[in-house]
């Protein structure tokens, strides 16, 4: 069974449809990596599977849950799928603690003292237990991502969605961030992330979707994907002939 099924989904913002049927389904524990042009849909599609953004047409189950464009829906599937963008998007005023804290406490209601308890366990996860007390600025940007993700963490998401998560970053910043979302990965959590990281969705992802004018233009295993792409504007995009 898959935990994440998009089933021919479409999304026009006006006259553009930037999503022209989208098909795919991811199973429990895959590592999904999304890849293509800027410009092809990728966040759209992502924003779609947690509900930032509602869809047209086709379907979204997550869980064996179909999530309808309303709000009170949207806002369930919210809690369900975590969301990692390029900014890390921090609360300049919190400490790294709050920041983990913050959300459990305003969106799940989550008593202080429990909030804080999951905190020191999710910076403990992504390494960073001694920075509890520090403010994001006394923090580097692969630092201030770790904190990113285990504040999604702390909400137990079902799966992940990463947008780009190490574009912002220095490239001497990449690695710490992609080895913790390694470790998920490895620990089994569903993880769909957009990607110019081609070495690491070789290395760690199951799948690769390269995505092509709002549409799923080829998917397969990396192996493949990367190897033996059958089309020219993956071709293209890869960089080889
Ligand atoms: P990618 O992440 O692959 O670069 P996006 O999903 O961000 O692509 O964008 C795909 C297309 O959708 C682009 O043409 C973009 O301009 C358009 N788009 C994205 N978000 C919006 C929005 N909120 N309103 C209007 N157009 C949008
Ligand atoms: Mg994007």
């Amino acid at each position: 069974m898959s935990l994440i099924a998009i089933t021919e989904v479409k999304k026009r913002f006006g006259d553009n449809e930037v999503l022209k049927g989208i098909s795919i389904d991811v199973a429990p524990g895959e590592v999904v990596a999304i890849i293509g042009k800027s410009g092809s849909g990728k966040s759209t599609l992502l924003r779609c599977i947690n509900g930032l953004e509602t869809i047209d047409e086709g379907s979204i189950v997550v869980a064996g849950a179909q999530f309808l464009p309303d709000e009170v829906h949207l806002k369930a599937l919210r809690l369900k799928v975590g969301m990692i963008f390029q900014q890390f998007n921090l609360f300049p005023h919190l400490t790294a603690g709050g920041n983990v804290m913050l959300s459990q406490m305003v969106v799940k209601k989550t008593p202080k003292k429990d909030a804080e308890a999951v905190a020191r366990k999710m910076l403990d996860r992504v390494g960073l237990a001694h920075k509890f007390d520090a403010l994001p600025d006394e923090l580097s940007g692969g630092q201030q991502q770790r904190v990113a993700i285990a504040r999604a963490l702390a909400m137990q998401p079902i799966a992940l969605l990463c947008d780009e998560i190490t574009s912002a970053l220095d490239p001497e910043l990449v690695a710490e961030v992609l080895a913790v979302v390694k470790e998920l990965a490895a620990e089994g959590m569903t993880l769909v992330m957009v990607t110019h990281e081609m070495r690491f969705a070789r290395d760690v992802c199951s799948r690769v979707v390269f995505m092509h004018q709002g549409r799923v233009h080829e998917i397969g295993a990396p192996e493949e994907v990367f190897a033996n792409p059958r089309t020219p504007e993956l071709r293209q995009f890869l960089g080889v002939q």
